[in-house]
């Protein structure tokens, strides 16, 4: 049986459809979960399933399913989501959804026995923006404490880069190892807030300027342990904040990111140390919190091996890489074999109206991911 082909015309047609949905003059896409715009882009999904002869369902947490009216039993799972940021990119989410649309209409279309054993999903609230948020994921995360999860037996998430690596490496396809293991630390220093006129420099107990010297020096310290580990102070405050009064208190958060938890744990530990001798010098103490934890998360290794396998037979630039951001492939690979493809972002643009990725590696992306869905298939 010859191989289907997705159709680059009806895989295009449809992302403009969707980017249409909360589009901004300039490119860019408002569609953030919950919005009317996100509600009407899952409508929209649901009827382009119905059109082309699948049948949508909407579960509680409104992620928006789609299968073949044949489907039965167990099934992979394919598939991205539809929210964005604010003023966020045609992509992110969306090329997923949309290439997993494309390949279940044309396995359907050719009657091809992988159709009736996929499953495509939009997950509701992946990025995680609105102020009450836990901080996104949220479909994916329902879904893995859903009796549906039973009848799943993988998952398989095509997705941009959303940095510049691959374009660097002149890769066209990369397999992603896994996710990053992200920590925060909350940072204080403790000193004494007193009259910033009046107050003689031995007498001061500046905890502002512990805190600054700290953030300079944990700059430093990550960037010297490892080129894998990155690092943020994305939140500094003083205390109490007035340009006339010595700051009492500072805090940052310190955010880190590694495929390796070692770096993760001896940043940190390096970092403390650096700001307590920082803080002694400058009569103040520390105090240290980690609030929040993420594990480095690896995927799969039987389907990132299969993914390696139609990558490379593209006979296309093909890699392998970490994924620095989070995404719903990490939720669902503690409960499923889960792996990710990724392809370039175009100078590493994303939540941003600027997001590009060529046409032509778009439709490639999606090719590989139908082959993906039959490799699996004839596998199991
Ligand atoms: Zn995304």
């Amino acid at each position: 049986m010859a191989r289907p082909a997705v159709s680059a015309r009806r895989l295009l047609n449809d992302l403009d459809g969707l980017a249409a949905i909360g589009g901004r003059p300039d490119g860019g896409v408002d569609r953030v979960a919950g919005s009317a715009e996100d509600l009407r882009a899952r409508r929209w999904l649901a009827e382009r399933m119905r059109a082309r002869g699948l049948v949508p369902r909407t579960d509680d947490t409104r992620n928006v399913f789609g299968h073949t009216p044949n489907a039965a039993g167990h099934r992979l799972l394919v598939g991205s989501h539809t929210d964005t940021v604010p003023a966020g990119g045609r992509l992110d989410g969306a090329y997923g959804v949309i290439a997993a649309l494309e390949v279940l209409t044309t396995l359907h279309e050719h009657g091809h026995p992988a159709a009736d054993a996929l499953e495509i999903v939009s997950f509701w609230d992946e990025e995680g923006v609105q102020p009450e948020s836990s901080g996104g994921m949220v479909g994916s995360t329902a879904l893995c404490e859903d009796p549906h999860l039973a009848e799943i037996t993988g998952f398989v998430e095509l997705h941009i880069e959303q940095g510049p690596r691959m374009e660097l490496a002149g890769q066209e396809l990369c397999v992603v190892d896994g996710i990053v293991g992200v920590d925060r630390h909350l940072i204080r220093t403790v000193g004494e807030p007193n009259h910033a006129g009046t107050t003689p420099f031995p007498l001061r107990r500046d905890a502002g300027r512990a805190m600054t010297r700290a953030a300079a020096a944990a700059h430093d310290l990550v960037q010297s342990i490892s080129d894998a580990l990155v690092g943020n102070i994305g939140s500094f405050t003083l205390d109490p904040g007035a340009p006339n009064v010595i700051p009492g208190a500072a805090q940052m958060v310190l955010e880190l990111r590694s495929p390796h938890e070692d770096d993760l744990t001896r940043c940190a530990e390096l970092v403390l140390e650096r700001t307590r001798a920082i803080a002694a010098e400058e009569g103040c103490s520390v105090e240290h919190r980690i609030l929040s934890r993420k594990p480095v998360v690896a995927f799969d290794e039987s389907m990132r091996t299969l993914l390696e396998k139609v990558c490379r037979g593209t006979g296309r630039p093909t890699g392998a890489l970490y994924s620095y951001a989070g995404h719903d492939a990490g939720v669902m690979s503690a409960h499923v074999p889960t792996a990710m493809v990724f392809v370039p972002s175009t100078r590493g643009v994303s939540h941003s109206p600027d997001e590009h990725t060529p046409d032509q590696l778009l439709t490639q992306g999606a090719q590989v991911l139908l082959e993906a869905v039959i490799t699996h298939h004839d596998h199991h």
